[in-house]
């Protein structure tokens, strides 16, 4: 396993128990721990999204929590990506519906802004870019997709954000409808740890990461 990885123990760059606790369940498996970025020395430490990509924004946050702890910190950068909409909201995904977003909020814009597109036209990826930065400079990046497509009701109250209108590929209910260890299967951040873990056990870290999944 690589260097950046020897501690074991990890600073996520995130406040977002949804994505902790996702990152957490897969990391287990590599033996690795997440420690909220709350319970380290970047508690309360915000990072502006200034990047106009997954991952621009994902280095920027993962770098800024490793030089606040000195520790190995990982983050995520993720979103919706919307083919009728042009790729919104894309990097905005947590800020769509501007101010006071919340994910209600954001699902309410989303529906009503596709309200009049045909089925046959309403699909839409989940990406995440998942960064490992080390205090040694060291930066590891890799990429995950889930396509699917955007419902006409929220449907299912599990996980979080737009879960409850994402219809994945192969599927005819919602990631909001799939069970934690169902999403954790499929996912885009799920696909993401994977070709990161790939990567670190290879030991190869191309600049265009050819064994990113794509689903
Ligand atoms: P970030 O924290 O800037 O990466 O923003 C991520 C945003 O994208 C979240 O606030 C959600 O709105 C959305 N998002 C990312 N991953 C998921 C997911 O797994 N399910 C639902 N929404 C997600």
């Amino acid at each position: 396993m690589e260097k950046i990885f020897q501690s074991g123990r990890i600073a996520a760059a995130t406040d977002n128990r949804h994505k902790i606790t996702e990152i957490m369940s897969i990391m287990k498996s590599f033996g690795l721990d997440i420690i909220p970025k709350s319970e380290t020395a970047a508690a309360g430490l915000e990072v502006e999204e200034t990047g106009t990509t997954f991952e621009e924004n994902s280095r920027l946050k993962a770098e800024a929590v490793m030089r606040a702890t000195g520790m190995t910190a990982v983050a995520d950068d993720s979103g919706l990506v919307v083919d009728a909409l042009g790729g919104a909201p894309g990097v905005y995904s947590a800020r769509f519906s501007g101010e006071g977003a919340t994910d209600e909020k954001n699902n309410q814009k989303l529906l009503a802004l596709m309200e009049n597109v045909p089925d046959e036209n309403r699909q839409a990826k989940f990406v995440s870019v998942i960064t490992l930065a080390g205090p040694d400079g060291q930066i590891i990046t890799a990429r995950g997709e889930c396509p699917g497509r955007i419902g006409r009701t929220p449907e299912g109250d599990n996980g979080f954000g737009y879960d409850p209108l994402f219809i994945p590929d192969g599927y005819s209910v919602t990631y909001a409808q799939l069970s934690a260890e169902e999403k954790n299967k499929i996912s885009h951040r799920a696909k993401a740890l994977e070709a990161l873990r790939r990567r670190l056990l290879s030991g190869t870290h191309p600049a265009e990461a050819e064994d990113d999944i794509h689903c």
